[in-house]
């Protein structure tokens, strides 16, 4: 490996989106012959595949999202890197891919944040570095069936601050798609829940909505969440709501924030079944998910028919707003971490 270069990339933190922007290491390991190799960096951003590549073909991929932050006091470090690593081992049995070991995913992603230090934005520019796990079947495969060869690979890439002047609420519409089936893939982190999600975002874009509530798929009721992110509601005596369903994504945001929400504030939490006739009863809304920790719900579009929280569109509501400055408190390190959520890199 060449030496790494530690001193900041001339990089306009702050201006940065959320987008591709190519960084000098990621992370390879490839199974073969029923085993995983060594595994180790590259500087090698391209992949070359058979045509016939299972995931070219049946979808055959996995992935995991979360991020690096400078703290205040100046380490980086990831956040609660271990449930990534276990939900990752419950997506890849549930589509018939090998395991890749929880030790080897959270060194492999040390690894690569320590390789692309560089990269990792300063403390207060509000700017993150992005970390993609992923997984794939790499040997060809024409008839249905898992294939034999996978690869497993986690690049970085720096993204911006979600929220550029603040956070405004956002405005959603009931979706008239489903997500996830009953007893499908809707638990887990598949690449194949976002792109069946692919037509509704665009046609919710292009109906002037922000994102999709989806309900769940049986019975039309019931909220579940959107595309990318888990619900949390506050009721009007502040007790902290979230969704309970089997064909949810187990967000780590949404998990830590309702732990922050009993330990750290002293508010009631529940999760479970939540009724799409019942939104209309609570005081804030917020969606959850490592991109903006939570993004406020202002206002949510029922056929025509509008649900406005008394948080409004202007500011996120205040339980919201003490939820999401104890979390990223937390992770910038400005306030106490419960044991274990930290990792430091370095
Ligand atoms: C990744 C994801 C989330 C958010 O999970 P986090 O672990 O909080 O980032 C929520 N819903 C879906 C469908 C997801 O894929």
């Amino acid at each position: 490996m060449e030496e790494i270069q530690m001193e900041k990339k001339n990089i306009d933190w702050s201006s940065l989106g959320f987008g591709y922007v190519k960084t000098d290491y990621r992370y390879v390991s490839n199974f073969k012959n029923g085993a995983w190799d060594e595994g180790g960096l590259t500087t090698d951003d391209t992949i070359t595949l058979s045509e016939c590549a299972g995931v070219l073909q049946y979808a055959q991929t996995v992935f995991e999202g979360m991020k690096a932050y400078t703290t205040e006091d100046g380490h980086i470090v990831t956040f609660r890197p271990d449930l990534n690593a276990a939900r990752m081992v419950d997506s890849a049995k549930r589509l018939e891919m090998p395991v890749f070991p929880e030790d080897r995913f959270v060194e492999a992603v040390v690894e690569t944040v320590k390789a692309n230090a560089a990269y990792v934005p300063p403390y207060g520019s509000g700017a993150t570095l992005y970390i993609r796990p992923y997984m794939f079947g790499s040997d060809a495969v024409i008839g249905v069936k898992p294939a034999n060869e996978y690869q497993f690979r986690v690049f970085t890439t720096p993204v911006g601050p979600y929220f550029k002047g603040g956070a405004k609420p956002i405005t959603i519409r009931v979706s008239d798609f489903d997500r996830a089936a009953p007893h499908g893939t809707g638990h887990i982190k598949a690449g194949l829940n976002y792109a069946m999600s692919l037509h509704a975002i665009v046609d919710a874009h292009n109906q002037g909505y922000d994102e999709n509530m989806y309900l769940d798929a049986a019975t039309r009721t019931k909220v579940e969440e959107t595309g990318g992110a888990n619900f949390l509601f506050v009721t009007k005596d502040n007790t902290v709501v979230t969704p309970k369903s089997n064909s949810i994504l187990p967000s780590i945001t949404r998990r830590s924030l309702l732990y922050v929400a009993e330990h750290y504030l002293g508010l009631k939490v529940e999760e479970r079944e939540v009724y799409l006739n019942e939104v209309k009863d609570f005081a804030e809304c917020g969606l959850c998910g490592t991109a903006a920790v939570i993004s406020p719900v202002g206002k949510i579009v029922d056929h025509g028919k509008e649900i406005v929280f008394p948080s409004g569109m202007e500011k996120m509501g205040p339980t919201t707003q003490k939820l999401y400055e104890t979390l990223t408190g937390i992770q910038m390190g400005r306030i106490e971490a419960p044991e274990g959520w930290l990792k430091v890199i370095e």
